[in-house]
């Protein structure tokens, strides 16, 4: 078995009168017609229907819901527990070409058959317009599955330690003992799919508890795992009341791992968790998380204006801000703000369109719930009393789906609410610095953030880049240079920070797949 050449999944356009664009719009159309759709649970390749109904709304529609899903209560996630474990012993013994073969065969799935089925369900259930679907759900899923098996190929050839005459070492890299819990988040269906599987690959079993706000999206792809051949039980598939579902896993004595993407503050409170049952466990957990970002753009008063008004508007705005990765404070001089800076940005900004996924120019869609909205809408508020201007947007309407205006607010104080604290949705921040104030912004972006995610530096001046790359040193585990902040590719740029923005394991490189695996040295003599 040798691995195939990996490329990242080609994007397609969905040019208008393309038949990839029929093929999408088909798909969608059938989901419409037969929604809502009931889901399980899925615990040793069985369903298990437990009567206890909860619903996944349609953000562009919240009268209307995509599916209704079977809870798991306690003894479901136990069953899911126990079964994995029984799962294990064979699952890992394997042989690793048989694992890569399932996953490649995930991968194909995901980017061939069920390409159109997973991105309706992204578009419907998760609110993203088509293009965004494409990145997330057809391309960045394929990609994780794909290049997971380069990085396992990779970590499983690492050269033992130095061979001496008469003795031959070798580093062995097995599972964890016990069972991994993913805890993926609503903004990523790709990210679904990797929470569970990049441990699964190395031989792992998972009980995987998605996103409410994704399980139809998230259900598919546990059924994709399944046609590929992933055994019964290695990936327990348990929507639920988030809390009980993730408290009753870290309270069992064979939690090994967390592999979780969410917000700060649930990280934090997982890990005091964790750490308060560590008398409990059989050995001491990986804790693997991707949590919040508060992502600046920095501009230069060397840099070029459009393309930065463009770079920000993307990565502002696209999927309403909701990335971990999205731009949500910028730095811009005064000499480039008040000379067509500003006026380019509110015109682009005022140009975005509002409106439904069966437009396929619709940029801005729906937030996701009704609890996220209300978030933004009071952040504009705190923003508004805090002394901000409101530019453009500012505004939203909740009567039908949960749309928020792309909103660009003016600060005057760097340190306020907007330009420090964690937003998720399509807001803003412009804090406009003196040109000679260059070094004193250079602090202010380090320091005003608990975060350290992403960021991006405008600038024609390659000295300026570097200086600023140099003294940001921990606020950005991604730094672009004149590109916007979000949308790191598998492979390309190894995504994740540091500080509260999570443990900085790189998914999409193969870093992330050390966490997953516990080592062995073994010498022989001969
Ligand atoms: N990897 C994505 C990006 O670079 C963001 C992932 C996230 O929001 O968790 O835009």
């Amino acid at each position: 078995f040798k691995v195939p050449e990996i490329h990242n999944e080609p994007m397609r356009a969905y040019a208008p009168g393309s038949a990839e664009r029929k093929g999408l719009q088909d798909a969608i159309a059938q989901m419409e017609k037969e929604l809502p759709f009931e889901v399980p649970c899925i615990v040793n390749g069985k369903e298990v229907k437990t009567g206890n109904i909860a619903k996944q709304a349609i953000p562009w529609d919240h009268a209307k819901h995509l599916c209704t899903y079977h809870e798991a209560d306690p003894a479901t996630v136990a069953s899911a527990i126990d079964g994995a474990l029984a799962a294990k012993a064979e699952w890992e013994s394997m042989p690793w070409n048989d694992r890569a073969a399932i996953f490649l065969k995930a991968a194909d799935l995901v980017s061939g058959k069920y390409r159109y089925k997973l991105m309706a369900a992204t578009i419907l259930g998760q609110g993203k317009n088509a293009w965004q679907a494409e990145i997330d759900a057809a391309a960045e899923l394929t990609d994780f599955l794909r290049f997971g098996v380069k990085y396992v190929e990779e970590l499983y050839a690492v050269q033992p330690p130095r061979n001496t005459s008469g003795s031959w070492n070798r580093v062995e890299y097995r599972a964890l003992e016990g069972f991994v819990l993913a805890v993926s988040p609503f903004n990523f269906t790709a990210i679904g799919g990797n929470l569970p599987g990049a441990p699964a690959l190395l031989g792992n079993v998972a009980v995987w508890k998605p996103s409410p706000a994704a399980t139809y999206s998230n259900y598919i792809i546990y059924k994709i795992f399944e046609e590929a051949g992933v055994p019964p039980g290695v990936i327990q598939f348990v929507p639920g009341p988030p809390a009980e579902v993730v408290g009753q896993a870290i309270a069992h004595p064979e939690f090994a791992a967390l592999h979780f993407t969410g917000s700060t503050f649930v990280f934090r409170k997982l890990w005091k968790d964790i750490a308060s049952n560590l008398d409990k466990y059989r050995g001491y957990p990986r804790i693997v998380g991707e949590t919040g970002g508060k992502n600046f753009h920095l501009v230069h008063p060397s840099a070029e204006i459009k393309n930065a008004v463009l770079q920000t508007v993307r990565a502002a705005f696209e999927y309403s801000g909701q990335k971990c990765s999205a731009l949500s404070r910028i730095y811009v001089p005064s000499s480039l703000w008040n000379n067509g800076f500003k006026e380019q940005l509110l015109n682009e900004v005022a140009s975005l369109k509002v409106g439904s996924y069966k437009d396929f120019t619709t940029f801005i869609g729906p937030v996701i719930n009704r609890a996220a909205y209300d978030k933004i809408i009071g952040y504009i508020g705190k923003a508004k009393e805090a002394g901000g201007e409101v530019l453009v947007g500012g505004t939203g309407d909740d009567s039908t789906g949960y749309f928020v205006q792309p909103t660009v607010i003016q600060s005057k104080d760097p340190k306020s609410v907007t330009m420090v604290e964690e937003v998720f949705g399509p807001v803003l921040t412009v804090f406009v610095y003196e040109d000679n104030n260059w070094e004193q912004t250079l602090d202010l972006v380090n320091t005003s953030s608990q975060y350290g995610l992403t960021g991006s530096i405008f600038s024609t001046d390659r000295k300026a880049l570097i200086q600023a790359t140099n003294r940001l040193r921990n606020a950005a585990g991604n730094i672009y240079y004149n590109e916007k902040c979000t949308g790191a590719v598998v492979g390309q740029q190894p995504f994740g920070g540091a500080r509260a923005s999570g443990t900085n394991d790189k998914a999409g490189s193969i870093s992330i797949y050390y966490r997953f695996v516990s080592a062995r040295s073994i010498k022989e003599n001969f």
